[in-house]
């Protein structure tokens, strides 16, 4: 992009920002599938090894050209001094508490997370003689009391999957900073194009680049944003530890970056009309979309996100097989547990995403056995409704 000191725009730098061009001349990024590079000496070698080669490349676990260039990128849109990309979401949350937390350390984690991030707290974070507790997301009281003097680390997911719970982040980041607390957000289902949670006091943000990123639900990645002197930490741990992710899969993602924007106003714009349209419905119990001005939390919403996103979750009369119902009736949704896809799918959270949770935590996350979660994609949104409607005709009205 040139040396001119001029801030791009958000669309610019989804577009344009960390492309390094070799010596090809290729105008679309280069897809670098080598495990190592080579050097033009052995002076050279030992200097890339000491790290006295600036931006020198060495091996593909924690170096390589496109996975960088994807790096630069998201850092460009979440407005991050650096990124350090990972082989999934799941070991970008790993990698987290590997470079900042030990034995002894005290953790917070919100209620309302993804169900696997509830398990690796709950079961293998634990394991390292570190204590977890739970906090419900929506409560700064309960966040404030919660933080114990060993409390090192805070993770939240704002909007939270699949209910959309959200937090005052700039206010628990306050919370948080006064007693040291690191605050770790999960910005996978809102995406820099329509919420930057560091600029809203955020110490760390972290992807699941295998939803919106991509897109098009191709391939499995993760992403952790923050201060250069944090991320040195976390790329420690990703060099020595290894979840790194993919060149192919950083190609896939470098270029979902580019649309990114679009995307989501268009999965906003989608879920909107669906959301309404639900609300609308007799068999609807209650719909769950931060988007609808009902929401308890829309003004906040509102005030901390340019958009609402594409995740619309509703209960149905009638639990379980009524929502069992729904799902099979579709024709035109696919019954999969991913989101972020240009394709619109529909989940049962409670036998899916979240059934490793005991039914008791399961309640406490407002994951009701009548709950239905559509990862809202680009079709026509009309299309959507009228495969919804085939199952919820066959429901009671309450
Ligand atoms: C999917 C998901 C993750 C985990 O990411 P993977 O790429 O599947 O490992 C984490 N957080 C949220 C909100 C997710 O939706």
């Amino acid at each position: 992009m040139g040396n001119r000191v001029y801030k791009y725009g958000k669309n610019t730098l989804a577009v344009r920002a960390g492309v390094a061009h070799s010596n090809f001349g290729e105008h679309a990024p280069g897809l670098f599938l080598t495990s190592s590079f080579v050097y033009k000496n052995a002076a050279d070698a030992a200097a890339h090894f000491a790290g006295k080669v600036d931006g020198g490349y060495i091996y593909s676990r924690f170096t390589n050209p496109t996975v960088r260039m994807f790096e630069q990128r998201l850092a460009a849109l979440e407005g991050a001094e650096r990124c350090v990309a990972t082989a999934s979401g799941m070991s970008a949350i790993l990698a987290v508490c590997l470079a900042f937390v030990q034995a002894g350390d005290h953790v917070l984690c919100s209620r309302s997370v993804f169900g696997t991030t509830t398990v690796l707290f709950d079961k293998y974070i634990s394991k390292m003689g570190v204590a977890v507790d739970f906090v419900d997301l929506t409560s700064l009281d309960a966040w404030q009391q919660a933080i114990k003097p060993n409390t090192r680390l805070a993770f939240i997911e704002s909007p939270s999957n699949p209910l959309g719970h959200i937090v005052d982040t700039a206010k628990l980041a306050a919370i948080c900073k006064a007693r040291n607390v690191l605050l770790v957000v999960d910005n996978c289902l809102t995406t820099p194009a329509l919420q930057q949670p560091l600029a809203l006091g955020a110490d760390i943000v972290m992807h699941s680049a295998t939803k919106y990123i991509d897109g098009q639900g191709r391939a499995i990645g993760g992403a952790v944003l923050g201060s250069r002197v944090l991320m040195e930490e976390v790329y420690g741990v990703v060099r020595t530890c290894g979840p790194s992710m993919s060149p192919f899969n950083a190609w896939v993602f470098l270029n979902g970056l580019e649309t990114l924007h679009l995307r989501m106003q268009a999965h906003s714009h989608n879920a909107m009309h669906v959301a309404k349209w639900l609300q609308a419905q007799p068999q609807v119990k209650r719909v769950h979309y931060i988007g609808l001005p009902t929401h308890p939390q829309h003004a906040l919403a509102k005030a901390q996100q340019s958009g609402f996103g594409g995740i619309v979750s509703f209960e149905v009369y009638g639990g379980q097989a009524a929502a069992w119902q729904v799902i099979d009736h579709t024709e035109l949704l696919s019954i999969t547990a991913n989101l972020g896809d240009s394709k619109s799918t529909i989940t049962h959270p409670a036998t899916t995403t979240h059934s490793r949770l005991s039914p008791e935590v399961r309640l406490a996350c407002g994951i009701e056995d009548a709950l239905l979660r559509v990862s809202v994609g680009l079709e026509n949104w009309q299309d959507i409704c009228h495969d919804l409607a085939t199952g919820l005709a066959l429901l009671p009205s309450q």
